[in-house]
């Protein structure tokens, strides 16, 4: 099954509130005949418009081909979470690849929240700072207080607060949670009009977006000859190709899909609170748990947006908006009954060990995926880490690339079953408390 068409419908957005609520955004025409680019970008999501847009402003001869709209994918459908370092923790990178580059991925991730929050700002797209971690156990707040002093100590990151039970519940009145911290240097924002956004920044910079456009084929060049990126509509010839396709990749690229495997998870809108937000966060937060299949929500303006429920089959449930009101009213039990007036899935790509997959599948092609729930900034930062690779202008790619990337036992036939009785197992643990 193409998971590009599976579960939504060709060239249009899904019914999410983000679309409900998107700014303006130009319907592109799609690809006909023969284009000649520098270089062509697969995928029109955070890592593609990042990509597109750091090229065309040094000087690249940019063409963008997305299968649907621009945002379409996780992109426009996610959390929202702006989240600080790497989706593992650093004591877990320092075990993997070293202190040094521990602190190299740090470093780096923090950039990433920097270039996030100054393309919105560019942009015109508003963010808003802080998120809350939530425990449910107190050795689960212990964890998050050692990290916080950890990371004050060696990372010299000094932006998160310590939180009890009652500091806790003084930002999210919730009876589940017993302790944790705000991250006031991590943020949020609308994510499908920070994707139009770097659109709107890509295409003043020179950079041809184009719509409705599946790429079926990329047939790679050599040193001497360029790549041809086939459509139904026509093809691109370039000097690069960059992969931004994420949890799409599938078909297009199979030695890197073997390493990034995509997963469905679900979230919910619901109607304006009005004085009942209060009840969810006292303050313009986001915040997520520590579960494996993680909750994490925020307000807009006075409704709750609430993410949780993880599927890897490939089909969205039928009936989303149940799946999800059973942990938001978990979490929130002062909403039972709550109205949800959107409901929508969106399907991410997750790695073996959680850190993105950054490959050069040809001598003359990039690609970057496998953000495992953690790229709305890393994403941008790998758009412009390949932009930077191209130009010769940065190494970040470089060292992405250089990090262990294993391929998900069970090969492409047996990795399914076996993902799905791994999160299976997970799941059944975070019910179970354990
Ligand atoms: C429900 C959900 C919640 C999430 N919450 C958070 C969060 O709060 N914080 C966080 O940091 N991360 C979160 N994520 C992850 C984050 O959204 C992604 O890591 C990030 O958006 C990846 O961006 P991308 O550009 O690589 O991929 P995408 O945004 O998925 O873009 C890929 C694009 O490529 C296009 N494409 C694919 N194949 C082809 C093809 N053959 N031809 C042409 N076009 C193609 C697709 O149509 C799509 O538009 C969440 C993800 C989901 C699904």
């Amino acid at each position: 099954m193409n998971l590009l068409f599976a579960n939504d419908r060709a060239g249009e957005y899904p019914t999410s509130f983000y679309a409900a609520t998107r700014d303006a955004a130009p319907e592109r025409p799609a690809l006909a005949g023969a284009l000649r680019a520098d270089v062509c970008v697969v995928g029109a999501g955070y890592t593609g418009l990042s990509a597109a847009l750091h090229l065309a402003r040094a000087g690249r001869r940019v063409v963008v081909l997305e299968a649907h709209r621009a945002g379409f994918g996780a992109s426009g459908r996610n959390g929202g979470q702006i989240g600080s370092g790497q989706r593992l923790e650093v004591t877990d990178l320092e075990r993997m690849a070293g202190q040094a580059t521990a602190r190299r991925l740090w470093n780096m991730a923090e950039e990433a929240k920097a270039l996030t929050y100054a393309l919105a700002a560019e942009a015109g797209v508003p963010t808003f700072r802080g998120i809350a971690h939530a425990g449910r156990r107190p050795t689960e707040v212990d964890d998050l207080h050692r990290m916080a002093d950890h990371l004050a100590r060696h990372y010299d990151y000094d932006q998160i607060d310590r939180l009890d039970r009652e500091g806790l519940r003084a930002l999210i009145p919730s009876p589940v949670y017993v302790g944790g911290d705000l991250d006031r240097g991590a943020g949020h924002v609308h994510p499908l009009n920070l994707a139009l956004g770097i659109a709107r920044l890509a295409e003043a910079a020179g950079a041809v977006i184009l719509e409705r456009t599946p790429v079926t084929r990329i047939d790679h060049g050599t040193a001497t000859t360029p790549s041809r990126v086939v459509t139904a509509t026509g093809e691109v010839l370039a000097d690069h190709v960059i992969l931004a396709a994420n949890g799409y990749l599938d078909r297009l690229e199979p030695q890197i899909a073997a390493r990034v495997m995509p997963i469905n998870n679900y979230i919910v809108a619901t109607e304006p609170l009005g004085a009942r937000a209060r009840q969810v966060l006292t303050e313009n937060i986001a915040a997520h748990d520590l579960k494996f299949v993680v909750n994490y929500w925020r307000l807009h303006d006075d409704r709750l947006i609430f993410g949780g429920g993880e599927t890897v089959s490939y089909r969205f449930p039928r009936d989303i908006a149940a799946k999800v009101r059973k942990p938001l009213e978990e979490v929130y039990p002062q909403l039972k009954g709550v109205k949800i007036t959107h409901a929508w899935g969106g399907t991410l790509a997750i790695t073996v060990n959680r850190m993105p997959c950054f490959r050069r599948p040809a001598p003359n092609c990039l690609s970057a995926s496998g953000y495992s729930g953690h790229g709305v900034a890393l994403a941008c930062l790998a758009g412009r880490q390949m932009a930077q690779a191209i130009t010769a202008t940065g190494d970040g790619f470089d060292v992405m690339a250089a990090l262990a990337q294993p391929a998900f036992p069970g090969g492409a036939t047996l990795r399914w079953p076996l993902l799905v009785a791994g999160m299976t197992w997970f799941s059944l643990r975070d019910r179970l408390g354990l």
